[in-house]
């Protein structure tokens, strides 16, 4: 089935230039970028963003690290759009990620792990609708 998903590139992976090396991953694996932006986040979007994890421990380092600079939100296309992503970037903890995987090769630590990726169908709607008009995520170049 074609998805949509959400990728960000975090403050992390903007700040030590791997737009391009993160970018070009998606696009060699033969997902199609659909839409594109840079944003810096407020507190407010990160807090919403992030949500779910309101209660746990790390919830203030985390919208903390996504407010401390700009992120890349990309719309991914394609065919199991949203596992490949997930396969593309590893486990959360880059120690636990697969060799070759973004995590395992560029992040730093659990925290600032270099790429955000939506886990399901739902949240993928949810997640590309949180930073996507429709008309920006209605793919019109493919
Ligand atoms: P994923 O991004 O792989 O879906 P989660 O949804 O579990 O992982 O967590 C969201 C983000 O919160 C992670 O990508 C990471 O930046 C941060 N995070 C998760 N677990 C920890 C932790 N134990 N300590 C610090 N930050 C964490
Ligand atoms: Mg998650």
């Amino acid at each position: 089935m074609i998805e949509q998903t959400l990728s960000i590139i975090k403050p992390d992976g903007v700040k030590r230039n791997l737009i391009g090396k993160i970018t070009g991953r998606f696009e060699q694996e033969g997902l199609h970028i659909a839409a594109m932006k840079m944003k810096w986040l407020s507190t407010k979007e990160a807090e919403g963003f992030y949500a779910v994890h309101k209660n746990r421990p790390f919830f203030r380092e985390l919208v903390d690290f996504m407010t401390s600079g700009p992120v890349i939100l990309t719309v991914l296309e394609g065919e199991n759009a949203i596992g490949r992503n997930r396969d593309i970037m590893g486990a959360t903890d880059p120690a636990k990620a697969q060799p070759g995987s973004i995590r395992r090769e560029f992040a730093r630590s659990i925290g600032e792990n270099t790429v955000h990726g939506s886990d399901s169908p739902e949240t993928a709607r949810q997640e590309v609708a949180y930073f996507f008009s429709e008309i920006e995520r209605v793919n019109q170049h493919l």
